[in-house]
This record gives structure tokens, C-alpha cells and sequence, in this order.
């Protein structure tokens, strides 16, 4: 018989970051308490949190300790050793589960998995090191991107190769660079070659599953990135129809592929054809589901809560179309950022995180305007955004 965790029950969350937080804010309006494990006091998911144990994920003993104390466990970071989520799993459910965490954090293992599957990827070639990387690049041609297989994130352990002489150099730096760190099974190549994929546009797909196989969707949601971070992200994507239906299908198939009870996220490229390459995976609420918070009837972050509790899903219908901009650390560089004249536009909305270091490339909170039209939203969000540097005459 189908589980149901009731409110007041206790969730647990591995990692304290955003996503934690944002989760935790959500369970908190259902009635929820949450405990957080995080690396570091006062994390931005802590400070929402009922309790907050710090450890590291392979202090075993506070592991235990942390999940003694709830009743069902999720992540806010792929980041997760399988093995802390295998002793979780002894004793209570662990959503979205080993599988698709465990895929997820290998490039190489994900990639395989999803062509094996039948799902669409580029082409790709592991690399045991990369001193084999001219051969590699001789079957896949140029340009190719040379990506670690494991620990790189937002453009960091990847480089484009355009021609001979990157090729040369990125073989140097590569080699010199630090080892990634191996995850899962021993012999897994630590590099991937990847064809380059001459996209028209990046664009997501959010998806929750319950414990029944009840399915939702949001999107697809257009992407921009900046310095191999998002910057924005509008919805409706604007996509051709037929990109629209074979992505929402591709992360409908996946769900079910997988067993997945919870949220996760697909990352697209669209092609010249109006064809769609996955790109990555993620097991977990993504940034780019931000704006559901305030353009969907309930949030990505609602559906996480839902969908672990074994409770209904919520509607995903969007009532408005909306952009949202991330907020880095860069915009504190010069001082405290001009909240009064972003928000001066009463259609803005703000999230901060709670973090206090503002550092360059650090993703610190987001804006998020609905508008009637995704063009719209994103012009006024860009606008806000810009007008948190304005000169300050106070
Ligand atoms: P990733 O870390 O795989 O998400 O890659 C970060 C960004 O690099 C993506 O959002 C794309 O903009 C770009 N990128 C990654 N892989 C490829 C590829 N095979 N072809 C073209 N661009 C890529």
C-alpha cells in the first residue's frame, strides 16, 4: 500500500543550500517540520529549518544521528555519496531515489544510460586520460567539447576545442589539471568527449512523479547562460510545437524509466531541425523552476513536497507568463545592491538566499516578474536587475 507521510511529519534534506531552503519554506506551508544536513552553520537552508546538523556526508555517526530524526529524506544537491543515501534507505524512503542520483553525478554513466534508453544525446566518446584525447578527437571531429566526467559544474572541468592548437593546449591543461573526484564504480573513464552541438537555444523541462506514477510538468523554459552560468530563464519558451511535445514526452518516458518519485530536471539543447539533445540531468528542483514559485499554482518545490509525502500532486497550470534573473555576487562588489529601485516596479518579485559572502559568480538570490507576455517578463526582469547598480543618493 501506498505511503503517506502526513503533515506534521519531519523531512529531511541533505545539502543546506537554495534549494533546501526554498524546499523548506514550501513544507512549512504544509505543515511540515525539516531538518537539514549541511557543511556549514547557518546555511541558507538552515536558517528556515526547525534544526540544522552539521557534518560532513561521511561522518557516519551524524549521518545516523540526522536521519533517526525523520521521516523521509530528499537531496538539494547531486553531490550525495550513494552510499549515504543506501543507509538511508534502510530505514526510510529516499526520494527521488539512488538510480537516477547515481546516473546523474557521471557524465559518462549518464550519457551511456540515456542512449541505451533511446534517449536523444550528441555523440560522445570517454577518455580514460587525456593524453587519448587526439583520437578521440579524430573520430568525433571538431569543434568537440572535453568535459571531467564527474564534479564539474556550471562550465568548470570542461573545455571547447575549435581547433589544433586548443587541442594541444587543452591536452596540457587538462592533464594538469586536478583529478576529478572519482564517483561509483571503479575502471569509469574520467573524461568525456562530446560532439558540439550547434544549438539554437538551451531550454528545460521540470518534472515532478509521485509514488503512483501521477506526473507533472513545467516548461520548456528557455535558458540563457552567462560565463557557463544561468542568467535567465522565460516561460513559455517559445519553442516549435513539435520541440514542445517531444520534450515533455522525453521527461514523461524518464520519469517512468526510472521509477522517480519526485522532482528533476532535464536540460535541452534545440537544434536547427527543431530537434532536442538532452544535455544533462538533474535529480532535484533546478533553478530554472524558480519562476514557478511565482508563476505556477503550486511551485516546484510544493511538488518536491508532495511527492515524497506520497501526498497528490499539485496543479502545474501557469497563470502568467514569466522571466526570471539570477542575482551573483558580482552585483555586491560595489556595495549593497539598490533594492528600492528594483523594485520599484511592483511586478518584481525577490528571493535571497541568506547568504552572507557575497562572492563573485555566487548565486545569492533571484528576481522574477509575470507579465503578458514571456518577451515582456524578461525585458522587465533585465530592467530591475540592471537598475540594483543605479547610483545611490542616500
Ligand atoms: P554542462 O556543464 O554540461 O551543463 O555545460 C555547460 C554549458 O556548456 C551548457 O549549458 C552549454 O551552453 C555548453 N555546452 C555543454 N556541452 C555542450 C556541447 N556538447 N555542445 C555545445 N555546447 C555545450
Amino acid at each position: 500500500m501506498k505511503r503517506v507521510i502526513r503533515p506534521g511529519a519531519t523531512l529531511g534534506v541533505l545539502g543546506g543550500g537554495q534549494l533546501g531552503r526554498m524546499f523548506t519554506l514550501a513544507a512549512h506551508e504544509l505543515g511540515y517540520r525539516v531538518h537539514v544536513l549541511a557543511s556549514e552553520w547557518n546555511s541558507p537552508c538552515g536558517q528556515a529549518a526547525d534544526a540544522e546538523f552539521v557534518a560532513g556526508l561521511d561522518d557516519t555517526a551524524k549521518v545516523a544521528e540526522f536521519l533517526a530524526g525523520v521521516d523521509v529524506v530528499t537531496y538539494e544537491t547531486e553531490n550525495i555519496p550513494v552510499e549515504v543515501i543506501e543507509q538511508a534507505s534502510d530505514r526510510i524512503p529516499v526520494c527521488p531515489g539512488r538510480d537516477l542520483l547515481f546516473l546523474s553525478q557521471h557524465r559518462l554513466r549518464e550519457k551511456g544510460a540515456l542512449r541505451d534508453h533511446g534517449f536523444p544525446v550528441c555523440d560522445f566518446l570517454a577518455i580514460d586520460d587525456p593524453h587519448a584525447l587526439r583520437q578521440a578527437v579524430q573520430k568525433l571531429g571538431l569543434p568537440s567539447v572535453l568535459k571531467t566526467a564527474s564534479g564539474g559544474y556550471d562550465g568548470k572541468g570542461q573545455w571547447l576545442l575549435r581547433s589544433d592548437t586548443d587541442l594541444a593546449q587543452v591536452a596540457e591543461e587538462a592533464c594538469a589539471a586536478q583529478e576529478p573526484v572519482p564517483v561509483g564504480l571503479p575502471n569509469q573513464a574520467n573524461w568525456i568527449l562530446e560532439s558540439y552541438v550547434p544549438f539554437e537555444c538551451e531550454f528545460s523541462v521540470v518534472a515532478v512523479r509521485g509514488s503512483s506514477g501521477e506526473f507533472a510538468s513545467y516548461g520548456p523554459i528557455r535558458n540563457d547562460h552567462a560565463r557557463h552560468i544561468l542568467d535567465v530563464s522565460c516561460c513559455p519558451a517559445l519553442l516549435p510545437r513539435t520541440s514542445t511535445q517531444q520534450a515533455l514526452q522525453i521527461a514523461r518516458d524518464l520519469a517512468d524509466t526510472w521509477a522517480i518519485v519526485g522532482v528533476f530536471c532535464i536540460e535541452f539543447f534545440l537544434v536547427a531541425d527543431g530537434q532536442v539533445l538532452i544535455n544533462e540531468i538533474a535529480p532535484r528542483p533546478h533553478n530554472s523552476g524558480h519562476l514557478t514559485i511565482d508563476a505556477h499554482d503550486s511551485s516546484q518545490f510544493e511538488q518536491q513536497v508532495r511527492a515524497i509525502c506520497g501526498l497528490p500532486l499539485g496543479s502545474a497550470r501557469q497563470s502568467s507568463p514569466a522571466a526570471m534573473a539570477n542575482l551573483l555576487g558580482d552585483l555586491w562588489q560595489a556595495g549593497q545592491p539598490h533594492w528600492e529601485a528594483a523594485l520599484a516596479d511592483p511586478r518584481v518579485k525577490l528571493h535571497l538566499y541568506g547568504k552572507r559572502d557575497p562572492r563573485v559568480g555566487r548565486k545569492m538570490g533571484h528576481l522574477t516578474v509575470l507579465a503578458d507576455s514571456a518577451e515582456e517578463a524578461r525585458h522587465l526582469v533585465l530592467s530591475a536587475r540592471d537598475r540594483l547598480l543605479q547610483f545611490r543618493h542616500d
